[in-house]
């Protein structure tokens, strides 16, 4: 038996070898890569897509773990050769049902797609991506077909970002967490909005980006094991568990958007390097869903970095890095600049309380859109109409309404948003947690003191990696389910402060 799990794992690493080479060709495609590579790049990108998925679809995988079945009986659940071989083996049912030639349909229509978006939102052009964006629908339709059995059409789609979870479930959580928001933003939104000019200033990228670098490195985001770079859409990548990188971008007049672009991208890159070094090369070696992903990078970004305390501690610093700017600018005022909460049209700029109206509206269009209950020739209208009547204003054109989103351009319709608005939930309810067991991380904060937090995080939630599924970490961590009552109270406390709630 550890000859077949070692030639198990030997094989999960060289094709994780493959993805990784795929990762490192996108990262370049995206920071350095001259224009002149971008008709190669696609191709290639596809290549070692494609050869990873079927040496990974390889029947052998499929005879080792069934080999490998009996042997896990024996071992418990929670034990690293069990949970590898567990992992393994729902990637590998999920994959083979997936035929290859239509994984290669996927791959080229979504460079075709993205190519076309790239054009079509600066032109505010929906005509031009609509009969993509149909395919696109097509395509996933499609793929959620080869997992018969599903209650939703979405809920294939759902489970490769965040396993364990439905349509019908998600749905019932975001109803709960509606009625619980929309009077919260209507209170606040009623009031006289926060004065943020003090952000809205000129601030040289070179001092952003050394006092971001400062933050995150006072985070835990090891530089010997990462590194960051410039993107237009900034993320998290990762080649190996040595090697964790993030990108950011900065606006020269507005100090938020790199600020805290930093803070959330390294937030997801320190889960990644906090994961058990054993597991590298391993399907075990990565976040295990999307809602604890951006649980995650959420918590650094606004749990912490958005808190009083924190600038309590890092204002003055920042008022010696800008003195012209900000020298004279009260604490209070920056605090409540950096936590304005407005009706915005951009999801990915919109403050932490109006942010989950955004991604509920993508939620249910997903849906509906997969029903065939909404046309994609329909979509630009019904955006305007939720918009307005959810978030209270009317999107001026498609560019701002929706095209604005990369998701449905990039990928599947279907499983690409609930993420978020799952990762705001979890990162109230896991801090709570930590807050219980350790007290003292507000006053730690205080003093620009992470390592309490950061290693209670590592120590519950880091380390595992993908070894329990989101359900079975939040039971584990927090003893109970996904709950929104930390989040809500999360939300009351703070935002009941700087506006009367
Ligand atoms: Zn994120």
């Amino acid at each position: 038996m550890e000859a077949k799990l070692q030639e198990l794992k030997t094989r999960l690493i060289e094709i994780n070898d493959l993805e990784s080479a795929g990762a490192l060709l996108h990262w370049d495609q995206s920071t350095y890569m001259p224009p002149g590579g971008a008709a190669a790049r696609g191709p290639q990108l596809a290549t070692l897509a494609k050869l990873a998925h079927e040496k990974f679809t390889d029947p052998a995988i499929g005879h080792l773990l069934d080999d490998l079945q009996p042997y896990t009986m024996g071992l418990p659940y929670d034990s690293d050769e069990a949970s590898l071989i567990r992992v393994t083996r729902q990637d590998y049912d999920k994959a083979v049902k997936v035929p290859p030639d239509f994984m290669g349909q996927i791959y080229s229509h979504t460079a075709a797609i993205y190519d076309v978006w790239t054009k079509a939102r600066p032109a505010n052009d929906f005509a031009i991506v609509l009969p993509y964006l149909q395919k696109t629908l097509d395509l996933s339709r499609q793929f959620a077909n080869y997992f018969p059995g599903y209650e939703h059409i979405a809920d294939p789609l759902i489970d490769f970002a965040d396993s364990g979870m439905k349509a019908s479930t998600i749905s019932k959580l975001f109803a709960e967490l509606r009625e619980q928001l929309v009077p919260i933003v209507q209170s606040i939104t009623s009031q006289p909005p926060a004065d943020d000019s003090c952000l809205l200033q000129s601030f040289p990228e070179t001092q952003q980006w050394s006092f971001g670098v400062n933050i995150i490195k006072k985070y835990g985001y090891d530089f010997d094991r990462g590194r960051q770079d410039k993107t237009h859409h900034p993320y998290m990548t990762k080649f190996s568990l040595g090697d964790v990188r993030i990108t950011t971008r900065f606006n020269e007049n507005n100090l938020g958007d790199g600020l805290f672009s930093t803070m959330h991208e390294a937030g997801h890159a320190i889960y990644e390097q906090g994961i058990n070094m054993a597991y590298e090369g391993t399907p075990l070696a990565g976040g295990t869903s999307a809602g604890v992903h951006e649980s995650q990078s959420r918590l650094w970004e606004n749990v912490v970095g958005r808190s009083r305390k924190f600038w309590h501690h890092f204002y003055p610093q920042l008022q010696t890095q800008f003195p012209a700017q900000l020298g004279s600018v009260p604490l209070d005022t920056f605090y409540r600049a950096v936590n304005k909460v407005e009706r915005s049209l951009i999801r990915t700029d919109a403050d932490e309380v109006t942010y989950n109206l955004h991604v509920m509206m993508r939620f249910d269009f997903e849906l509906a859109m997969l029903e065939g209950r909404l046309a994609i020739r329909d979509l630009p209208e019904a955006w305007r109409e939720r918009f307005k009547s959810d978030i209270g204003i009317t999107p001026p054109n498609d560019r701002n309404g929706a095209l604005q989103d990369v998701h449905w351009f990039s990928g599947t319709i279907g499983g690409s948003f609930q993420g978020y608005t799952l990762g705001n939930i979890l990162c109230a309810q896991f801090y709570d947690t930590a807050l219980a067991a350790h007290p003292e991380i507000p006053a730690e904060i205080e003093m620009g003191n992470f390592t309490t937090l950061r290693t209670w995080l590592t120590e519950k939630i880091y380390q595992y990696g993908r070894k329990y599924t989101a359900p079975e970490l939040t039971q584990r961590v927090t003893g109970g389910p996904l709950s929104i009552a930390p989040y809500i109270r999360y939300l009351k406390t703070k935002y009941g402060e700087l506006y009367q709630l």
